[in-house]
Parts: C-alpha cells; structure tokens; sequence
C-alpha cells in the first residue's frame, strides 16, 4: 500500500503523524511511504532521518495526497487540503466531527474512508488512541493555568502552591477522566487545593484511593458545579461523552458570580466545550476575556509540545497503521469502530445524530 504522511498545515501544529522507525517497519513489510518535505522539522525529525529509513520525501502535499491510498495524519483535514482529498481514500487521523457540521459534510461530499483516532476502541472499551493526547493536555493545562493566572497575563496573580502563611489557589477540574486525572496529579503537585467532579463515582473512588490528600473528589451535578466554580482560581474543562458535543457544564451567568482574573482552560473545547462561553483559540492567540475570567480554549494543545506529542501519539497510533496496511480496516473490531465516514455516508452513531444526518 502507498502511505501518506503530509505535513500538517493547522495552526501552530507541530507534531506529525509518523516517526521514522514506522516508516522503517512499512517499508520493511513490503509497503511505500511518501513523507512531505519538512513534515518532521515541528518535531525535530529531519527529512534526511525519514529517508535514511526508506521514505520518499515528496516536494508539495499535492504529490501525498494525490498518490496515497492510505492518508496519516494528526489533525482533521483542514479547508485548503479538503479539495486534494480523493473519493474511497482512507484518511487516519483525529477528525472530532461532532464539533464541526462545516467540516463533516465538507468531507462527506469527498467520499473519503474517515477512520477517527478519538473513537477506536480498544478491547476494553477504552480510547487508546485520545489517552496519550489526553495525558499530554491535561499536564499541560496546569503549566498554562499558572503561566494565565500571572497579573501580566490578566490572571488574579495567584501562585498555584502558594507560600508558607498564603493559601495557595483552588483549582476545579470537571471530569475525572485522562485530562481531569492528569491535570489532578500535575496541580496537587504544586501545592494546590483540587476538586475533581465527575458523574461516575467508580472513577470518583478511583481518583479518592490514588490521588494526595490535598485532592478531593465531588459528583458532578448542577449544584456542585456552580459552587465550586465560584470559588476557583482556576477550572479546567476535561469532560467527554464519546463522540458527542460536550455538555455545557458551566454558563455564562455563572461566570458573574466567578472571581475576578480567575482562568478556564477548556481543553475538551475539540468536542464544543464545557463552557458556554468557550469558543476555539489558537496558539498564536490563546486567550481571550469574558466578565474579567480568562479563557484558553486552544484546540490543539498537544501541538505545542510537538516533540513529546509525537512520540506519545505515534507510539500508540503505529499499531493501527500496520493494520490498515496490511488490509485489515474491515476485519479488525478496533479499527471498525473507528470509521466515521464512509462511501458518503455518516457510520458513526453520535456524529450522525449531532447533525442529525442519516446513520
Ligand atoms: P475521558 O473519557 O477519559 O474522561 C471524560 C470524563 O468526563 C469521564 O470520566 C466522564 O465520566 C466525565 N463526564 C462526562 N459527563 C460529565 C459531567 N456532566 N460532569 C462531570 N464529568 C463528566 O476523556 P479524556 O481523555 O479525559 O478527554 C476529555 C476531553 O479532552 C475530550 O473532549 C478530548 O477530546 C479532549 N482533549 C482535548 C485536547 C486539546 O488539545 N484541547 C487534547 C486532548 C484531549
């Protein structure tokens, strides 16, 4: 099979979709790799390392997408690659198209084969393919909770461990899953004061028995949620209902009664938000003021830690790759589950119910 791996275009993306050991294992099996010029420079993967393990480096991601059977990619295709995208072509990536109608009937007219990182299931009913990303944003939530909650970055000026003799700040997570776990773990390493919601209490004991004392864990209702945000420092968004929009947990009325200079960091933003005042940022303009509380709603966080992203995601994508290679994307339970679009149609349940298209 011809393999693809173009050089991702979004925004202050710079992980790509491939290390050189894959390539050195497809070409092995007997398959061809076309990397694009410079798609590994984000990473601190040179061409000249692809190609020493058995890569054709192409020139321009017209020559990727044109002769590549099979596409490999990080994020979902963006509207200048939409037009390169071939009817039947199988297209791996992380797509989250519940957030994006635009995007979903964009590419449902390319009549491409959708496989979504984000929905493959693994035999126990996991999401291999988001944990490693999940881990990543949710360590990393922390690292920009504190830089926004500075005073030169609008934030209340608020040191997340605080001092002897000053408190130190409150920090609210909503969802106790991968981010939410994550995010727990860096923040009480600082010294904070952590609450995690959720509405699983299995997880909640989970959290309960590995998590410092300094961690405490609340089911996630109506009430709750607006207590405790009235009293955060900072409140990271980390909630998911797989495939789906995510609920809006946190209104904009409740953002009045909120502290002044406080920080959201909406990480699950790739999937609508739990916030109602959320919308995308980017890298290059994170942040925005809504009633005096900082936003950051970057939809790619991983991006910016491109090396370690890149790593953590290829380790666990590589797998799927040599499967789908090898022919196996109909006969294998995993890599089923994850097909979102095919031959113009919608094949996964929740997408097709958010837009209420036919499944
Ligand atoms: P996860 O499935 O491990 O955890 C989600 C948790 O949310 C679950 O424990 C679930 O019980 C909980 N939940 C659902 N409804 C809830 C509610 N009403 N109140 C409280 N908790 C609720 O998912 P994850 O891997 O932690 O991912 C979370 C989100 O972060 C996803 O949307 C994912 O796509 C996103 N994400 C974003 C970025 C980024 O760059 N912005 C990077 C990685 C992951």
């Amino acid at each position: 099979m011809i393999v693809g791996v173009p050089r991702e275009v979004k925004s202050d993306e710079y992980r790509v979709a491939m290390l050189p050991a894959g390539v050195e294992e497809l070409v092995t099996a007997g398959h061809e790799v076309l990397v694009e010029r410079g798609a590994g420079d984000g990473s601190g993967l040179p061409d000249e390392v692809y190609a020493a393990n058995g890569a054709t480096i192409v020139d321009s991601a017209e020559d990727v997408f044109a002769a590549a059977e099979l596409l490999v990619k990080v994020k979902e295709p963006q509207p200048e690659e939409w037009p390169l995208l071939r009817s039947g072509q199988m297209v791996f990536t992380y797509y989250h198209l519940a957030a994006s109608e635009e995007l979903t009937k964009a590419l449902l007219q390319r009549g491409i084969t959708a496989i979504a990182y984000e929905t493959l299931r693994g035999v126990k009913g996991d999401l291999p393919l988001l944990t490693p990303m999940s881990e990543v944003a949710g360590r990393m939530s922390i690292q920009e909770g504190a830089k926004y909650l500075e005073r030169p970055q609008e934030g209340r000026g608020i040191l997340l461990g605080g001092v002897p003799g000053v408190l130190p700040a409150t920090i609210v997570v909503l969802g106790g899953g991968i981010v939410g776990k994550e995010a727990a773990r860096i923040a009480a390493g600082f010294g904070a004061e952590v609450v995690i919601l959720d509405i699983n209490v299995d997880r909640l004991r989970h959290l309960e028995d590995v998590m410092p004392s300094n961690v405490t864990t609340l089911f996630s209702d109506r009430h709750n949620i607006r207590d405790q945000v009235r009293r955060a420092d900072l409140v990271i968004g980390g909630v998911l209902i797989p495939g789906a929009r995510a609920p809006r947990l946190v209104t904009a009325d409740d953002l009045k009664e909120m502290k002044a200079g406080a920080v959201i960091v909406d990480v699950c933003i790739d999937q609508g938000g739990c916030f109602e005042t959320s919308r995308p940022t980017t890298h290059a303009e994170p942040t925005y003021i809504v009633d005096d509380i900082v936003h950051y709603c970057v939809t790619n966080m991983p991006g910016a830690v491109g090396r370690t992203s890149t790593y953590a995601l290829c380790n666990v994508t590589f797998p799927f790759v040599m499967r789908i290679a090898q022919g196996q994307l109909q006969t294998d339970a995993a890599l089923r589950s994850a097909i979102n679009l095919q031959g113009g149609r919608v094949t996964n349940r929740a997408v097709a119910d958010t837009f209420g298209l036919e499944y």
